[in-house]
């Protein structure tokens, strides 16, 4: 019998604290599905009543797996319960848990909250009794643990056991400062263990001596039994616990594997590699190629007599497979890893090819030739699905664009300051119809997408549920010339979700690109006769 780790994501909370990071609701929408997807435990999603965008993402119950969890501090010192804002916005939230955050550092009790050691322990109870009784569960971080273990243990065990005893589900030791060291955080857990139970202790670290994920296996090693961390260790400063490093130490490693078992599947793993590129994407920012498991290097070798060694064994020098997170082996003489890449994703899509088809060496070298101009297929799903479709001769020809025209005019306004006016015209043939359509947007992206989906003819009532709910642009400097790579991100009725991607050393075109395979595909996915 394997025991269970559990694993809390908080790359919405903490993760949303590193700098240039700022999170629409639609970002954390999607991340939130990408972890539901991976298998973890645990979605932190922010602070409610802190933000706007915090309190809209929990002002309706999210249909996840994972736990739905907010973050808030404990009720105030000399407050009720009942009388502090900040703990009703919490309890009034539609999150299925709720993580609160207690000093536990004596020194910080008296000086940053300016009260007493006891008030602080009451506030812990209070707060852990109060979410219980509104039916919630709860989880407690120990904020500085280690270093108020290091300065006075048994008052920071006192706020440990104060939280168990009210009822708290975990109590989680927090590396705050990030900077402890692996031998002392074992040694630390393993004494609070004694006093919670370890199937009740959670273990949050940081990066300052870049071994936050060091220090999250040293606690499991003491007994800790839930894991905190973000996505690619975002976080402040150095970052979080890079749960897309511990997920496959996890998984893969016998020292692990062979004692615990986790919410991700062998299968759920071998989209790490996705995941962690899609949230980069998302934040644009460039993948670390050096990335443990998922970088685009983590499995990359120079040819020569290794890459000829790893073709006959690739065991020699691989120290777990690159598929099983869904990476990749590099070498300059064999592209048959990009091959099973491709037939996976093509199995996954529902399209059967054999594996010998020359339709698939032709999309293989197609997909090469596009990344390497700046088309983003991992995280472009739909789009890269249209291009499986249209080698595989199955997308009908349902429209044409035969013209389109932007115009962005600024106008002064007598005097005072002046107006931008955008508009844009499409001529739009379906068989033998010309459709001619013209609309004013906000900026010349949004009156092209308006002007093409006014009037689509027959095909209108295919694509009204269809919504552009991000659109992302980035800069790419491929050789010589800058070209710009534009993702749009669309939902239809059925609230699924795709991604589509532009490339063009014009940012119109690249942008026009990525709306018209978001209707195409949705047009694919409808149904739509030819
Ligand atoms: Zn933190």
């Amino acid at each position: 019998m394997r025991e269970r780790l559990t694993l809390f994501d908080t790359t919405l909370r903490d993760g949303a604290q590193t700098n240039g990071v700022d999170f629409t609701l639609a970002d954390k929408l999607a991340i939130m599905r990408m972890l539901d997807e991976l298998g973890i435990d645990y979605v932190e999603g922010g602070y409610p009543g802190a933000n706007p965008t915090d309190t809209q993402l929990f002002g309706e119950p999210r249909a996840l797996n994972a736990t739905f969890t907010a973050f808030g501090m404990v009720r105030r010192p000399g407050r009720s319960t009942s009388n502090d804002p900040g703990l009703a916005a919490l309890l009034e939230s539609n999150a299925r848990a709720i993580c609160f955050v207690a000093k536990s550092w004596d020194y910080h009790v008296r000086v940053a909250l300016e009260t007493t050691l006891e008030e602080n322990l009451a506030s812990i109870r209070d707060s852990v009794t109060a979410a219980k009784a509104k039916g919630r569960e709860v989880l407690l971080d120990c904020e500085h643990f280690f270093d108020g273990y290091k300065a006075n243990p048994s008052y920071a065990l006192d706020c440990a056991k104060a939280a168990y005893a009210a009822g708290a589900r975990w109590v989680v030791l927090c590396d705050t400062n990030g900077g402890s060291l692996p031998n002392e955080v074992e040694a630390i857990v393993a004494e609070v263990v004694k006093h919670v139970p370890g199937d009740r202790v959670g273990i949050h670290a940081h990066n300052d001596t870049e071994q936050a994920v060091a220090n999250s296996f040293a606690a499991v090693r003491a007994g800790a039994r839930q894991i905190q961390g973000t996505l690619n260790g975002l976080g402040e400063r150095c970052g979080n616990a890079n749960l897309v490093s511990i997920i496959p130490t996890l998984k893969l490693k016998p020292e692990f594997a062979a004692k615990f078992e986790i919410g991700v599947s062998d299968e759920q793993l071998k989209h790490l590699a996705q995941v962690s590129h899609a949230l980069d994407e998302r934040l644009n920012r460039w993948p670390d190629r050096h990335a443990p498991y998922v970088g685009e290097s983590a499995f990359a070798t120079k040819a020569g007599i290794h890459a000829s060694a790893i073709l006959k064994d690739p065991a020699t020098y691989e120290h777990v497979q690159p598929e099983a997170v869904g990476n990749q082996r590099r070498l300059l003489v064999s592209d048959q890893a990009g091959r099973s890449n491709v037939l996976a994703e093509l199995d996954r899509i529902g399209l059967k090819v054999d594996k010998n088809d020359p339709r698939l060496t032709r999309l293989l070298d197609e997909v090469k030739e596009r990344e390497a101009v700046g088309y983003a297929y991992e995280a472009a799903d739909a789009s890269f699905e249209l291009l499986a479709r249209r080698m595989l001769g199955t997308v009908p020809k349902f429209f044409d664009v035969s013209y389109f025209d932007v115009k962005v005019e600024q106008r002064s306004r007598n005097g005072h300051g002046h107006e931008m006016l955008t508009t844009a015209v499409v001529k739009v043939k379906i068989g033998n119809e010309m459709l001619i359509n013209a609309a004013e947007g906000n900026g010349p992206v949004n009156a092209l997408d308006v002007a093409l989906r006014k009037d689509l003819g027959k095909y209108q009532d295919f694509i009204k549920g269809l919504n552009l709910i991000d659109y992302r642009v980035r800069i790419l400097n491929s050789g010589t010339e800058a070209v710009t790579r534009v993702l749009i991100e669309s939902e239809d009725e059925t609230g699924e979700h795709w991604t589509t991607v532009g490339v063009s050393a014009n940012i119109i075109d690249a942008s026009f690109q990525a709306l018209m395979d978001s209707i195409v595909y949705k047009l694919v996915k409808s149904g739509a006769p030819a």
